[in-house]
């Protein structure tokens, strides 16, 4: 789009724009416009830096109407203070010609100073979910009249553990409203919040930009588990001069953690890691290390990895191979920056096949594979997640309703009830036939005592 004329915006809008000098819209922008406008509950995957920003309050700007109302009619849900204060300012300078109120609230602050600050009331309230249900519970704001919920980087939000937050302020909110939400990436936790929360959401994205791949040169494995992924890792690492700035990226934290503890030994002293469980000082230590040089070698999460400026990364290994294409887009990013050559590797199993194919889908593009190195040693030990499951009756916990002689506790619904007897029965027979135990079969059984 050549520019904003084509959108229609209000004449306040529009001067807003000309104002911060921008020209056109982006193309998260051009794409989210006419979608949020409509009124449909909408889920946008875009980076920060794309104008996200502005991708959702532009159609709420321009459907928004004069309201006496005291209480807010847009709640905008934000991870961090810093970002209340960031969405707060952005959002003033797009209404700069409209009478909407706008007011931030965040933790960490104390609670009366900013009760009385929001006294007078607004339309537009953005926060982060802790403060803002505490501000509800004292009555210093109410809810109800909400139309519209933004939720912004709820990636963010539901790895830093914000889920219950968020689901206490969705019961506050009035059912009627359209939703909005906003995250970089697309992980199984948002995913699943979405399927809970939002009905028959419109699904947007910016379009994957092509001419950055030409810097990256991509090549993957075929790799059947966890601990041969990370023989072959080591092999690879084991080449310090090409393989000089290295990230690795995991599926979650168990497994990144899981990752640097089998590394100890071998590359501990060039090694650093960072997920949403570290504290704010290892994360900023991590990044500094590697970024200095001092460390080759980052293992990280795809979400707390997505805001990082890492340059000159050699090669970004995907470990797993992620169920989302957009995040393996996002990862290999990493690498191959201003004009520089980068190199991204994956590593995928059987059961990570159908990801992998989704993802040359997307690229309309075949990774080119490459043989198991013969030196690579192929392991027999499984992690917990990778383990058969065991026979139910070694699985207390797992009493099914049959089972029990009386009524349950809780009537469960008729679907539920169905007992899946085939696979429980597979399972007792894989069980049964299963190979000598592996080390990792006996580390868990040692961990179960
Ligand atoms: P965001 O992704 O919302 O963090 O925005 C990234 C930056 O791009 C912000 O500094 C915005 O002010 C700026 N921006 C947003 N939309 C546009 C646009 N259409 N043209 C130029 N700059 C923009």
């Amino acid at each position: 789009m050549e520019s904003f004329e084509q959108l229609n915006l209000s004449k306040a809008l529009s001067n807003a724009m000309g104002d911060l000098g921008y020209e056109k819209p982006t193309p998260i922008q051009e794409q989210a416009f006419p979608v949020i406008l409509s009124g449909k509950n909408v889920v946008g995957i875009s980076q920060t830096g794309t104008g996200k920003t502005l991708a959702y309050m532009l159609p709420i700007l321009q459907a928004w109407k004069f309201s006496k109302e005291r209480h807010p009619t847009v709640l905008i849900m934000v991870p961090t203070r810093e970002l209340v204060i960031q969405v707060v300012e952005q959002v003033e300078s797009f209404a700069k010609y409209q009478s909407t109120r706008v007011a931030g609230v965040y933790g960490g602050t104390n609670i009366n100073t900013q009760a009385l600050e929001i006294a007078d009331g607004m339309d537009i309230l953005v926060g982060t979910p802790g403060r803002l249900y505490d501000l509800v519970l004292a009555r210093a704001v109410s809810l109800r009249s909400i139309k519209k919920l933004v939720i912004d980087e709820v990636d963010v939000m539901l790895d830093l553990g914000f889920r219950f937050q968020l689901t206490n302020i969705f019961e506050l909110l009035p059912e009627r409203r359209q939703n909005i939400m906003f995250s970089a990436t697309m992980t199984e936790d948002v995913d699943e919040l979405i399927k809970d929360f939002f009905y028959d959401p419109v699904h947007i994205s910016t379009a994957v930009s092509g001419t950055r791949l030409e810097n990256i040169s991509q090549s993957m494995y075929a790799v059947p588990n966890f601990y041969t992924k990370a023989n072959l890792l080591a092999h690879l690492l084991a080449n310090n001069v090409d393989f000089s700035k290295v990230v690795v990226f995991m599926p979650s934290k168990k497994a990144a953690d899981r990752l640097f503890e089998r590394f100890q030994e071998t590359f501990a002293s060039e090694m650093g890691i960072i997920h949403s469980n570290k504290s704010q000082n290892n994360r900023i230590q991590a990044i500094e290390r590697f970024n200095d040089g001092s460390n080759r070698i980052l293992i990280a999460t795809d979400v707390i990895a997505r805001g990082l400026d890492l340059d000159k990364v050699t090669h970004v290994i995907n470990f797993d191979t992620p169920p989302f294409p957009e995040n393996y887009m996002h990862r290999i990013g990493r690498t191959g920056r201003a004009k520089e050559k980068g190199n991204s590797i994956l590593f995928y199993t059987p059961k990570e096949e159908p990801a992998r194919q989704a993802i040359e889908a997307l690229m309309d593009y075949q990774i080119p594979e490459r043989p198991m190195p013969e030196e690579v040693e192929q392991s027999e030990e499984l992690t917990p997640e990778e383990q058969p499951r065991l026979p139910d009756h070694l699985e207390p916990h797992r009493v099914l309703d049959a089972d029990l002689s009386g009524p349950a506790f809780h009537e469960k619904s008729a679907k539920n009830q169905k007992v899946n007897l085939g696979s429980a029965h597979k399972r007792k027979m894989k069980q049964k036939f299963k190979k000598p135990k592996t080390r990792g079969d006996k580390r868990q059984n040692r961990k179960k005592r």
